[in-house]
């Protein structure tokens, strides 16, 4: 018992200062380690500049490991070595940049192949070690710590610390900072990697947008003229000539007419998306328009024994309304005309017209094959088909109600879908009586 009670004497406790001192110290170099790798993990997060993060985590590396140098070497996938990249702003990384490591027979092919640290405490005395990297370099490379860069199990390249500027070399604790500062490299690497693979595909798409922008423009202009033309021409000799040739004038117009639609489809879904859309607005009668509407489709309601109701408000009302009429012709026509296309003969066509307050409301219904509930929302996107191209029924490109959609919005309105699937539709349109520009 009196053992413990006893003073330690003097050497006793000058030793035990000492090795607490030297915790301490210890304890220090881990505390602004910690705080070194923290400080880097903010700048992987905040910034996609990857020259800037290399050369500060090998900076970190080679100041916390004490050592003379860090290079980083990634794997090649198109030649199969690893190769150095710039990661310090030194001329010896400079002459280092691309030049290829074999992975069997180096030291830094090891580490890559392994996927394990690796310590040579005397280069010269491992015949892995590849002079000629030294020779380029004008560095001269004694001691070598390498370990692998990893990229969720995979290894992606190599980072190497070299010469340890003390005598005891390199201990179990750099080999630990090493392999912290390579996952924060191996993330930087990756997600410089993820963003460059983005920008292309970005730019990529753009490139392609822009073609495809082009190509309508094109197509529609150079279509445009030799189909005036022909929907010219044909319109004469159908009034000129009677019998069978009148009938097969009158498909040849129909068909032309088609295609003239067709291309000022695509033309006014390129002016939405392009918002290069100007209004022409005026004050005019929506009564009169859906009528005018009503009168282009005629033949094609007879053609399919389609019955139209219509209900437009009371008497006489002319439904004034301050708008472009081009541009809500056209929705109210691509709507009538969805309406006879999907609804089989002997049905039913409804056309409304309602006012509701500073508000006008257009209804076109029918009793066709309806839209499940699940493609309601889709049907307005761009080229947009419930049924496949290729197995379709229906004509169409699919950018009609895309292109409703577009032009209703323009005017300050909006547009609704109703349908129960095998018995019909309903889609409602509601527009501003005065368009505020
Ligand atoms: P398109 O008619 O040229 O295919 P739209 O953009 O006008 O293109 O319509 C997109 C899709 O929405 C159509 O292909 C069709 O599947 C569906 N659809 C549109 N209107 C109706 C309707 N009245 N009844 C049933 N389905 C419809």
């Amino acid at each position: 018992m009196l053992k413990y009670l006893e003073q330690p004497d003097r050497n006793n406790y000058q030793t035990l200062v000492e090795q607490y001192k030297e915790k301490i110290a210890h304890l220090e170099y881990r505390i602004a380690y910690l705080e070194r790798i923290a400080k880097i993990s903010q700048t992987l997060n905040s910034t996609l500049d990857l020259d800037m993060l290399l050369r500060s985590i090998t900076q970190v590396a080679t100041e916390l490991t004490n050592t003379e140098a860090c290079s980083i070497l990634l794997y090649d996938n198109d030649t199969g070595e690893l190769k150095f990249i710039p990661a310090t702003a030194s001329t010896v990384a400079e002459k280092l940049t691309g030049i290829p490591v074999p992975i069997d027979d180096s030291i830094a092919g090891w580490v890559f192949k392994k996927g394990r640290p690796m310590l040579i405490r005397d280069v010269t005395a491992d015949p892995r070690w590849n002079k000629q990297v030294d020779e380029v370099s004008k560095f001269r490379t004694r001691s070598i710590l390498g370990v692998p860069l990893k990229i969720k199990q995979q290894t992606i390249g190599v980072l190497e610390l070299l010469n340890k500027q003390d005598e005891l070399g390199f201990t179990q604790d750099d080999i630990q900072i090493a392999t912290t500062l390579a996952s924060q490299v191996a993330v930087a690497i990756e997600n410089a990697r993820l963003w460059r693979d983005l920008q292309k595909a970005y730019e990529e798409l753009s490139e392609l947008d822009r073609l495809k922008s082009d190509f309508v423009n094109l197509a529609s202009h150079e279509l445009r003229t030799p189909l005036a033309v022909i929907l010219g021409y044909a319109s004469f000799l159908r009034d000129e000539v009677s019998g069978q040739a009148s009938q097969q004038l009158e498909i040849v117009l129909s068909s032309a007419i088609k295609l003239r639609n067709l291309i000022d489809d695509m033309t006014n879904l390129r002016h939405i998306k392009t918002r290069q859309i100007e209004l022409s607005v005026e004050i005019f009668s929506m009564r009169e328009l859906v009528q005018d509407v009503l009168a282009e489709f005629k033949s094609l309601m007879r053609a399919k024994s389609l019955r139209l109701k219509t209900a437009f408000l009371n008497g006489d009302d002319p439904v004034k309304i301050e708008a472009d009429r081009q541009k809500i012709y056209l929705v109210i026509a691509n709507l009538i005309s969805n309406a006879i296309k999907f609804t089989p003969e002997n049905g039913a066509i409804f056309v409304g017209l309602a006012r509701k307050g500073q508000q006008i409301t257009i209804r076109v219904a029918d009793t066709g094959i309806g839209i499940d509930e699940q493609q309601q929302n889709k049907i307005f996107e761009d080229f947009y088909q419930i049924e496949p191209s290729m197995t379709r029924r229906f004509e169409g490109l699919g950018i009609g109600l895309s292109i409703v959609k577009g032009m209703v919005e323009i005017h300050h309105g909006h547009i609704t879908v109703e349908s129960v699937p095998g018995k019909g539709s309903q889609f409602t349109v509601t527009l501003p009586i005065s368009i505020e520009l």
